[in-house]
């Protein structure tokens, strides 16, 4: 028996952390998951394979610790352009003076900073634009020279270590798995992570290369924050397992008045063809330093939900910000908060994609009906691989789906996905009769079901065929009778 009640989280949507210095530590990252992470991405943008394999390592004590199947992420710097490392850790910068970018790798100061791609250089002519960190910082091209550029600030503060930046005027040629990405994906999958994610995906080829070296070792999120990539939506979405609304750099290679309306797009286009999606960046970026959030932040974080994501994510908020706790609890009363309005289970309703063709759609989606005319505490799916229990979450049910299964990878995977409470079985189930007192058991000892309750399972019958969902039963859970 669990005496973490907690884990009965009172949201469908999802919460996913990014780890960093500010969250690493065994005792934070307790904190975070007590307070709401389903999800823990490990950046490795940042930080060496050492520090996320230790990280790693303590994500999945706190599973064991915890019962509870916790997802991670692997995502994969990509083809991300990023400027080198200050002396001082970071330089005020001034509009108007000049900053010289070259190949020396010798920690920068206010004068200069390496910029450690020979082939931008090559590629960037006087007059283009450097945006660094998300375009924050605008750098105009005022002198190029075979090794090195010149650029003017023309806005901007403060630029810290390793900062990402975009080019948007030049076409580069870029791979999406650089040497580094496929030494960290080594790494990553030998130490069993569940998620690899790609970032700055373009065609629907790199994803087919991805998937050669990954093979089903790990599930594919792909990060789409490339303007080719808006081109090639559909088809990505097809390859994929899992998108991103990746907003940093997509508000920045895109318009960023572009964007509110391509996260809708993404977001309905995954629910549609039952992949997980997820909304990131910048969700509730002034908590890097200060204990509350801005009005339009909570309205941002709420936009997204009401959207229909199926999970909201924090970046440098919970890895490098001063108040990693208090985010996530911020983001937790959120969700639930608009999860309660009556408008939002109302859109949820009116964007339903459509009935799917198949006996496990017509269940899955009966299911749900059934389960809301009754007034079930849940919907319960047995899944090996997790398909029928993502056919569920497409539906947006109000009530959790409790998702049974015996794998540990899938159990993991399913915890990014809306409304899905996953439960790790050591023993296989081989009846629908045992399926059913599973369910009751399970129900009650997380919290979900009491006695009086009715919960919704779904199941292949005969047992044991995967994809074969098709039958459904309401289940009410009688007082003992001794
Ligand atoms: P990043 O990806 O933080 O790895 O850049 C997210 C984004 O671009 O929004
Ligand atoms: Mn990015």
């Amino acid at each position: 028996m669990t005496d973490s009640p907690i884990f009965r989280r009172h949201r469908q949507t999802k919460i996913v952390a990014t780890v960093g210095p500010a969250s690493s530590a065994p005792d934070q990252l307790r904190r975070l998951l007590l307070t709401g992470v389903d999800v823990f991405r490990l950046n490795f943008s940042h930080g060496t394979q050492e520090n996320h394999g230790e990280v790693l390592a303590r994500i999945r004590a706190l599973e064991a610790e915890f019962d509870r199947p916790i997802g991670v992420i692997a995502d994969l710097q990509g083809p991300k352009l990023r400027i080198g490392s200050f002396a001082e850790g970071a330089v005020a910068l001034r509009s108007g003076r000049v900053i010289r970018f070259d190949l020396d790798p010798a920690p920068g100061n206010e004068d200069r900073v390496c910029l450690p791609h020979p082939e931008v250089i090559e590629a960037m002519t006087v007059g283009s634009t450097l945006l660094l960190d998300d375009g924050k910082v605008r750098i105009r091209v005022i002198e190029k020279g075979p090794d090195f550029l010149l650029g003017e600030i023309v806005a901007g503060t403060r630029l810290s270590n390793n900062k990402g930046f975009n080019v948007p005027d030049v076409m580069l040629p870029l791979s999406p798995l650089t040497p580094k990405d496929r030494r960290d994906m080594e790494f990553a999958l030998d130490q069993g992570v569940e998620w690899i994610a790609l970032s700055f995906v373009q065609r629907p080829e790199d994803v087919v290369e991805a998937r050669g070296l990954i093979g089903d070792r790990a599930a594919i999120m792909l990060k789409i924050e490339k303007p080719a990539a808006i081109q090639h939506l559909d088809e990505l979405i097809e390859l994929a397992d899992a998108l991103m609304v990746a907003r940093g750099d997509l508000g920045v290679e895109m318009p960023a008045e572009d964007v509110p309306s391509l996260q809708k797009n993404m977001i309905q286009k995954a629910r549609d063809a039952g992949r997980p999606v997820i909304v990131a960046t910048q969700m509730l970026e002034s908590m890097i330093s200060s204990p509350s959030p801005t009005r339009a932040e909570v309205s941002d974080v709420a936009t997204a939900v009401y959207d229909g994501t199926d999970a909201v994510m924090l970046s440098a908020e919970t890895a490098a910000g001063a108040y990693p706790v208090e985010a996530v609890a911020i983001m937790d009363r959120i969700v639930a908060r608009v999860e309660s309005d009556l408008l939002y289970r109302s859109i949820m309703d009116s964007q339903h994609p459509g009935l799917g063709r198949t006996t496990a759609d017509a269940i899955t989606h009966s299911a749900n009906q059934a389960a809301r005319a009754v007034s079930a505490k849940a919907i319960v799916t047995y899944t090996e691989s997790g398909s029928t229990t993502l056919r569920a979450a497409r539906e947006r049910p109000p009530m959790p789906i409790l998702a049974i299964s015996i794998h540990d990878t899938t159990a993991r995977r399913l915890a990014l996905s809306y409304g899905v409470h996953t439960v790790h079985v050591a023993q296989g189930i081989n009846s629908f009769g045992e399926m059913v007192q599973e369910a009751m058991r399970i129900a009650q000892e997380y919290g979900i079901a009491g006695i009086g309750d009715r919960l919704a399972i779904t199941a292949g019958v005969p047992f044991g065929r995967t994809g074969s969902t098709n039958t459904l039963r309401i289940v009410y859970l009688e007082p003992e009778q001794e």
